[in-house]
């Protein structure tokens, strides 16, 4: 049976500033994505998602959208954004809600004089979106501060029960698919902060230099194979500059595609196909990818 009863959509029409049918491009990173169904910006979306759940609606949490490429054809039924950006601090643990930026949360410890952090200043998602598939950065993985997750309906995670691995989760891949993450709990050191603070500034000047992080991308696109570099694999393939319509395989870093105005997701997903399929042609390595398709 559809979700689309009479009931459900009044309960969704219901929902405060909720916003039907509207592009889902401004909020991605890629600036690529049509409409969701039903769009809820909110700092508090645990007892939302779990109505929509047991009224059997599609639900999917968002954060900053820097690893996604939503279709063209959108989104169906509510995708939550979840802007629920708490800090807190407890001795040397840090608290962050699933909507805080990494990036920001690194730089409040070190405002506390609290170090451990300083690589997710290379992560431009969200609390949540770094859990869902342990992101990291600078050889440092985001398991290796975590001490636990906390979901919708009071419930918790250590990171042992998480399935935390290189871009994968039990979030992702595993059996809590579809639960919501409402914040988590990152053991940290005391230590100086002026000079994480500068160590964050170096790795940013970095990467500036080396990838084209001000442009519209998703990050990297696809997971590097097990000694190898995917970025590598694509220059080698002759790929670097390559274009789809408006997507073009990036000429700074291969590991990146650039949305030059006006990309769509199947202009994307073009460049993807064929990056793969060079890749596997020339080397026999299958690329996989990082960057997340969602939607119809
Ligand atoms: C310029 C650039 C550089 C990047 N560099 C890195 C890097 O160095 N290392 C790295 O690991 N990644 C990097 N990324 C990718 C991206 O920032 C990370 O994957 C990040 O963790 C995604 O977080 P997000 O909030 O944007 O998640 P989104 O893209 O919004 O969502 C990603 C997935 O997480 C799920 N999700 C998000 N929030 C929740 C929640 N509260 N509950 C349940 N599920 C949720 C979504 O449903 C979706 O499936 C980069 C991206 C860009 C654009």
């Amino acid at each position: 049976m559809s979700w689309r009863t009479e009931a459900n959509l009044a309960w969704l029409r219901a929902l405060p500033r909720v916003e039907e049918g509207k592009p889902l491009a401004r909020h991605t990173s890629f600036n690529i994505g049509g409409p969701a169904d039903f769009l809820l910006e909110t700092a508090e979306p645990a007892s939302i998602h779990d109505d929509a759940v047991g009224r059997g609606i599609p639900v999917r949490v968002i954060g900053a959208g820097t690893n996604l490429l939503v279709s063209d054809a959108g989104v169906e039924g509510l995708v939550i954004r979840d802007v629920d950006r708490r800090f807190r601090r407890l001795e040397d643990r840090v608290f962050g809600g699933a909507g805080l930026k990494m990036m920001r949360l690194a730089r409040l410890a070190a405002d506390q004089d609290l170090v451990g952090l300083e690589f997710a200043i290379g992560i431009p998602g969200t609390v949540g979106g770094a859990i869902y598939q342990d992101a990291g950065c600078w050889g440092r993985e985001v398991r290796e501060v975590l001490v636990e997750v906390e979901g919708g309906g009071g419930r918790r995670w250590k990171p042992e029960d998480l399935d935390l691995g290189y871009r994968t989760s039990a979030f992702r891949e595993g059996p809590l698919r579809g639960e919501l993450i409402s914040g988590a709990w990152f053991q940290l050191a005391p230590g100086d902060g002026a000079a994480a603070r500068e160590q964050m500034a170096r790795w940013t000047a970095e990467r500036v230099r080396t990838q084209p992080i001000k442009s519209k991308n998703c990050g990297s696109v696809f997971k590097n194979p097990a000694g190898d570099s995917a970025g590598r694999l694509v220059e080698a393939a002759g790929l670097k500059g390559a274009r789809e319509g408006a997507a073009v395989i990036s000429t700074k870093h291969a590991n990146f595609i650039e949305n030059l105005g006006g990309a769509t997701a199947a202009d994307v997903r073009r460049l993807v196909e064929r990056a793969q399929a060079a890749v596997r042609e020339r080397f026999g390595v299958e690329l996989e990818p990082e960057v997340e398709e969602l939607g119809r």
